[in-house]
């Protein structure tokens, strides 16, 4: 009998086993560092540090693959802010030691991180790193962090920075697990990006002891400790299955009987897109514009705009190209598309509704696109977020039309725009579901809360009824609608939403092979009678254990 089994939620899929890697804590500052004699020389001190650190991670982006590089500069702009670097200057000038002051200073800026909530929220960890580095130059001792790896490891943390995940040693880390995180952090996103099974949400994961053998599973959302041969055996056999079974995919995504389902990836920027450009899919089915944008003070140029999508097109000429235009506010703020504090912000002018209220965001987007969309041959087709009304929908198409662009769409991901799809699909060209943000709404349910996953469950029965009104809107107009919430990527989940009708299905190019696989083992009939079973669940437990019980064994034998 295997061990104590730990649940948490799998965000990256894959199973492996290996002797569990804590990662060091924080450095703390000495209780007893003195007050500095020379406040000149302590605060050159702390600037030193700081550059130190900002110079370390310049150097570790370098020897990053291209996907770790971005976040790696990200943490190292925050090594380099100005702000920070004052803020410590200005405690060490009131009688703090470099340690104390380069930490208060931490505390201070994350508050306001925290504050800001969501993605921001998120991006504490990066800014907690760096203090906890820069400490470490100041008092000489080693980085925190992830220890040289001996051997296979199992990488366990509070919670991972950007910095440490990308700088990961892939022959050697198996999996990842973590107390804390969600499905958004950086450590989710990563480990999906490199192919490393993680587990996010397990409870008391920093206090299993260092050494301990452990299994986890990526997909169940399980950590095993001292597992059986028997079950090692088992998610060895899984593995090995399942290399078989995608090694064989390629091509267009297509049920059994030729019902086409194009498979489409998720990205959130230049590097993002060359990446997917080099996969075997069909084009990009949502670009996050906002993501570009996250460190932004400034609205950027028309210009600077169009170079940035330019480089986003190029490695689609003849294929698709969705861009979502900004989805700023919520989770996801933008210094320069603020509309000042609100006190429910999801539920706020985040979205569309900030461009309605700022034109000039969404029309100089428009018009870089456009721009760009003239010099590579990409397909380019533009989507609005946060869309509720059919007026909206006709607003957007509008100005899309105005900027000279062939085709509009609309994200459905409130249940309003669900549940009259039909009219604001006859105002624009396309719609693509965005199941995250449905859930959300649907279950009342603030997808942030990682405590709270079992509410966000794209299988609710509730969330796949109004998926299914979205789509009825889409048999009603003859408009192609598809999915690019995370639930595009479930492979049992995809059958569901072919069978409900969805055209495309957008995800994490990673995916892409099982869901292509999923689709080709099935008829588009049979996908329509798994939708059935699952909406006629009581509970999405029931939802998918019933879509799983009737899928082909081909593909459940490598789930
Ligand atoms: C969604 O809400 O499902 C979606 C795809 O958009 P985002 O995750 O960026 O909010
Ligand atoms: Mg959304």
């Amino acid at each position: 009998m295997s061990g104590d089994t730990r649940h948490g939620v799998g965000v990256s899929p894959g199973t492996a086993v290996g002797p569990v890697v804590q990662v060091a804590p924080p450095v703390r500052p000495p209780a007893d560092e003195p007050a500095p004699t020379d406040a000149g020389a302590a605060t050159d001190q702390v600037l030193e540090a700081l550059a130190a650190v900002a110079a370390d991670l310049d150097a570790r982006a370098e020897a990053a693959d291209a996907h770790a590089q971005p976040i790696i500069k990200a943490t190292a702009m925050i090594a380099r802010d100005k702000g920070l670097a004052k803020a410590a200057g200005k405690l060490v000038g009131a009688g703090a030691g470099p340690a104390h002051a380069i930490a208060a200073a931490v505390e201070e800026y994350a508050a306001q991180f925290e504050a800001l909530g969501g993605y921001f929220a998120e991006r504490v960890t990066d800014l907690k790193d760096v203090g906890n580095r820069a400490i470490a130059v100041v008092l000489g001792v080693p980085a925190p962090g992830v220890p040289a790896l001996s051997e296979p490891s199992v990488i366990v943390a509070d919670d991972l920075a950007p910095a440490e995940t990308a700088a990961l040693d892939r022959s050697r880390v198996v999996a990842i697990v973590t107390a804390a995180g969600g499905r958004t952090s950086h450590t989710a996103i990563l480990a999906a990006q490199m192919g490393i099974p993680a587990v996010v949400q397990v409870q008391g994961a920093t206090h299993i002891p260092a050494g301990t053998r452990v299994a986890v599973d990526g997909d169940a959302g399980e950590v095993t400790l001292d597992p059986d041969m028997a079950l090692i055996e088992a998610q060895r056999e899984r593995r090995e299955r399942r290399a078989a079974a995608l090694a064989g995919v390629a091509g267009p995504g297509t049920t059994r009987d030729g019902h086409a389902v194009a498979l489409l990836a998720n990205i959130g920027g230049v590097d993002d897109a060359v990446a997917a450009g080099a996969q075997d899919l069909e084009g990009v089915g949502l670009f996050r514009t906002e993501f570009v944008y996250l460190s932004a003070h400034a609205m950027p140029s028309v210009e600077d705009q169009a170079e940035i999508y330019r480089q986003v097109l190029a490695p689609f000429p003849g294929r698709r190209v969705v861009v979502r235009t900004l989805d700023a506010g919520a989770d996801k703020p933008l210094a320069f598309a603020d509309l000042g504090e609100e006190e429910n912000p999801a539920l706020g002018r985040r979205g569309l509704r900030l461009c309605q209220a700022r034109p000039e965001l969404i029309d100089s987007q428009l018009e870089a696109l456009a721009l760009a969309a003239q010099d590579t041959g990409a397909d380019v087709r533009v989507m609005a977020p946060m869309v509720a009304t059919a007026e909206e929908a006709a607003w957007f198409a509008s100005r899309v039309a105005a900027a000279g662009l062939p085709k509009s769409g609309v994200m459905i991901e409130v249940p309003a725009a669900a549940l009259r799809s039909r009219h604001l699909l006859a105002e624009v060209d396309f719609g693509s579901i965005g199941t995250n943000d449905l859930a959300q709404y649907t279950m009342a349910t603030d997808r942030m809360a990682g405590e709270l996953s079992d509410l966000l469950d794209p299988w609710q029965p509730a969330v796949l009824d109004v998926v299914a009104a979205a789509c009825d809107g889409g048999t009603a107009t003859g408009k192609p609608v598809g999915v690019c919430g995370e639930s595009a990527g479930d492979p049992l989940l995809a059958l569901v939403l072919a069978g409900l009708g969805v055209s495309s299905l957008s995800m994490a190019p990673s995916k892409v092979p099982a869901v292509k696989l999923a689709l080709s083992l099935h008829t588009i009939d049979e996908c329509r009678a798994l939708a059935e079973l699952a909406r006629a669940a009581r509970s999405a437990v029931d939802a998918r254990e019933a879509v799983r019980a009737a899928a082909s064994e081909e593909l459940t034998a490598i789930l």
